[in-house]
């Protein structure tokens, strides 16, 4: 047995069906009387019913919350905050309301109560992104983490198949980055494995129904677990291929992560073969980067990073980006291996089995 180390986050988790009306005893507990609630334009409807769910524990309601997390609405909200004299923040939406809350927590200590509606997982972590002046920055701290988390899967049935495959996939990509990180331990490990299972299942049969609510849950389950998994380890390259193209091209979120997974598990392949016979064992496939391609195309994702408007070339400089500032890898970063799998992601192609 190999030495590790585990740092299990702090935070209460409550799961199930019909969890949402746990939420003004979750809140009486903390002691909260003056609630924020958060949520994006889109969600702004869910909002007014959790507002009307908590009653007068509530001060306040923001919707403006968006993609990325800008400053500048940070900003705003912060002024609400401070004029409301808020003594806690609910968030109910995926990961850019969860976001925008973490974002208020680390600047006022406030308490979250967080209600996921994506399988993003961001509401398991103590990790905040947020952009200024055009520039996505990442920081960890402990007030960044949630304290309550409430994943209720009657909220998740609204969010479409096609954003549940890929907001599903990109939970698999913490799950997997989880296997090889530099920090991996077996607690950790078995959390995603168990992720990457019931995820890989769940998310074609939510495509084919999405009213599937034993999918549903299964999906919800695995993010939890992949949320998890994100919060406890250290990213290799996919997050920090991501994090590049993502940031430079101004790309969708998840769907860059469905598209490159498959290739940047292939490009490691060679350094992690334990890794790759675990994840054969879970899947039950030979090749888990082709069946991570493949699970791409059973829920409709765009298969190429051109689809998703990164022009080509922007190959050499995002191969530039990955490797000034590199994130810990277990395989060296190649310049020339590097190019070929984006330029493999840009077309679309499956990942390259030889990797
Ligand atoms: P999102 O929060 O941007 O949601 C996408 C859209 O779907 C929004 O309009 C939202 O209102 C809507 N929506 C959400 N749930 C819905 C539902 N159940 N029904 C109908 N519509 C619904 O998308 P996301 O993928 O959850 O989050 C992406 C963001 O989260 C990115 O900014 C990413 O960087 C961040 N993230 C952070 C972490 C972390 O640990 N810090 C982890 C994962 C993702």
């Amino acid at each position: 047995m190999e030495a590790f180390e585990y740092r299990a986050n702090p935070g209460h988790v409550v799961f199930g069906q019909n969890t949402l009306g746990k939420l003004p005893a979750e809140a009486d507990r903390l002691g909260l009387k003056r609630l924020l609630v958060i949520s994006t334009p889109q969600q702004a409807e869910t909002a007014d019913q959790v507002k009307a769910l908590l009653g007068a524990r509530v001060a306040e309601v923001f919707t403006g919350a968006r993609m990325h997390t800008p400053t500048d609405v940070t900003d705003e909200a912060l002024a609400v905050v401070e004029a409301s004299r808020i003594d806690g923040l609910v968030a109910i939406g995926g990961g850019s309301t969860i976001g925008l809350s973490k974002a208020l927590a680390v600047r006022t200590d406030l308490p979250q109560l967080v209600v996921p509606t994506t399988y993003a997982g961001s509401e398991m972590t103590p990790i905040l992104g947020e952009t200024a002046n055009g520039v996505k920055r990442t920081r960890t701290d402990p007030k960044i983490l949630p304290e309550v988390v409430i994943y209720d899967i009657n909220l998740t049935m609204s969010l479409p198949p096609g954003m549940s495959g890929t907001s599903g996939i990109n939970a698999i990509a913490h799950a997997v980055e989880a296997l090889y990180a530099q920090d991996s331990n077996p607690v950790t490990s078995l959390m995603a494995l168990e992720a990457v299972k019931v995820l890989s299942k769940a998310l074609p049969a939510i495509v084919q129904d999405p009213a599937d609510v034993q999918a549903r849950g299964e999906a919800l389950y695995g993010a939890w677990l992949c949320g998890s998994c994100l919060g406890t380890v250290g990213m290799a390259l996919h997050h920090k291929l991501c994090h590049t193209v993502g940031g430079m091209f101004d790309l969708p979120h998840s769907e860059t992560h469905t598209i490159l997974l498959p290739h940047a598990l292939a490009y490691n392949a060679p350094a992690i073969p334990e890794v790759m016979a675990s994840l054969r064992a879970v899947l039950g496939v030979r090749d888990p980067a082709r069946h991570l391609f493949d699970l791409g195309r059973a829920v409709s994702a765009p298969a190429g990073l051109r689809d998703i408007g990164m022009p080509q070339d922007g190959i050499a400089k995002a191969v530039e980006g990955t490797l000034s500032n590199p994130y810990w890898n277990p395989r060296p970063l190649e310049r020339d291996a590097l190019t070929d799998l984006l330029s493999r992601a840009w077309q679309g192609l499956p990942p390259d089995p030889a990797a």
